[in-house]
């Protein structure tokens, strides 16, 4: 049970308040009147809702049930119950239990929509995409600014991957929001944009997608894929030197994804039969960002395969102080190496850079905060929990040819 969940269930009983009014304190119940109010005065629900916040789920079902059955089984009482069943991974327990609330005669909307909301979650946890789809579009219905509703539907639409509806979905939820929020809208709005061209690329509609890829630049300049993707339709197209353009673009606009264009733009310019302009751009680059260990691995690469290996190990060796985890680098040094045939200087420069790097990059981590150190501690000095600290592992093919690649 994540703080996201946690959360949720506060605010559907926060809903639940708003949703009681004052006149509704009575309820009639076999025969009784029930006062709706005394259950949140009741132990068992402080009682259950402490055991909800320490993330006590079984102890917390104990006692809302008590609380439940005391007060004449109010309606919030049970969306959370079968929330928490939900979270449990009691998925039909939780379906059962929202949708016996749905049969209950005089359901105000806004009730209506809260119980259909945690259906759909349900829905959604046990994988019966159309059912969920079915009950968050019903919500909306009922309650037509619903972000729940509105970012469920997105999440369902882009796993579904109808990218059209997820960036309809992505709108209707900028629309409601100021301006502060606006660049994470544009983000996430260009990213679904590129998905479309995407789609539209696989069915080979090269105008359609490059009209896509365009229009999520315009939304967000700093979105990587839509440049690359623009770029392979310009090839596509045959305008290898528009393509190039766009590719450059990319590395003006976001000089951290640079790489992601390297392998394009050297195949680029080799066709245009101006191979000379990948090891300048490596060499711009580098003298832009002095961290910059990708153009150095990229750089290395072209010199070795230009006969020029030892100007390349220099390189890999820089790249490898910057970024000692990079496998890339270390794969990168011992072909130069074997190239070079092993001269026992440098293989021996290398041993002695690696182990002085690798202690210097801090590879302890405390698991709760992510803080780093170079030494292993056994109280964290950030969030002070004990025993909190392992040593990274190098993430597999993470920095690696793959990535430089794609
Ligand atoms: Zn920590």
């Amino acid at each position: 049970m994540g703080p996201y969940v946690t959360l949720f269930v506060l605010l559907a009983l926060l809903a639940g308040l708003t949703v009681g009014k004052a006149w509704e304190r009575y309820k009639l119940r076999d025969g009784r009147w029930i006062d709706r109010r005394r259950a949140r005065e009741s132990p068992h629900y402080m009682l259950g809702l402490n055991f909800l916040v320490a993330n006590q789920i079984d102890p917390a079902i104990e006692e809302l049930s008590i609380a439940a059955d005391a007060a004449g089984h109010p309606l919030e009482i049970h969306l959370i119950l079968g929330n928490l069943y939900r979270e449990k991974g009691q998925v039909g327990r939780a379906i059962q239990e929202h949708q016996s609330l749905l049969q209950r005669p005089n359901l105000r909307k806004l009730e209506h929509a809260n119980v259909l909301l945690c259906l759909g979650l349900d829905y959604k946890r046990g994988g019966f995409v159309d059912r969920a789809l079915e009950a968050f579009s019903e919500v909306l219905r009922l309650d037509p600014d619903n972000r729940y509703a509105m970012s469920n539907l997105e999440k369902l639409y882009e796993e579904q991957h109808q990218w059209t509806d997820a960036y309809a979905m992505r709108q209707k939820l900028a629309s409601e929001d100021g301006v502060s929020q606006k660049p994470r809208h544009q983000e996430i709005l260009a990213f679904l944009e590129n998905e479309i061209g995407v789609a539209a690329l696989k069915r080979s509609e090269h105008a359609e997608a490059a009209r896509r890829f365009g229009a999520a630049i315009d939304l967000d300049q700093k979105n990587a894929p839509a440049y690359l993707n623009l770029g392979d339709v310009m090839v596509a197209q045959g305008d290898r030197a528009a393509a190039i353009e766009t590719w450059e673009k990319l590395i003006n606009t976001s000089p951290d994804r640079a790489y992601l264009a390297y392998s394009r733009l050297e195949q680029g310019y080799a066709d245009l039969n101006e191979p000379a302009r990948f090891p300048a751009l490596c060499r711009r680059l580098i003298a832009a960002n002095p961290q910059e260990w990708r153009a150095r691995l990229a750089l290395a690469r072209y010199l070795t395969s230009h006969d020029g290996a030892s100007d390349a190990l220099e390189l890999l060796f820089e790249a490898l102080a910057i970024n000692p985890h990079a496998l890339a680098i270390h794969q990168g040094i011992w072909e130069t190496l074997t190239a070079l045939r092993l001269p026992p200087a440098l293989v021996n420069r290398y041993i002695v850079l690696a182990r002085e790097s690798i202690f210097y990059v801090d590879p302890h981590i405390c698991v709760r905060c992510r803080y780093r150190s170079t030494e292993l501690l056994w109280q964290c000095p950030q969030c002070h929990e004990w025993n909190t600290f392992v040593e990274e592992r190098i993430a597999p093919a993470k920095d690696t040819e793959a990535s430089l690649t794609t």
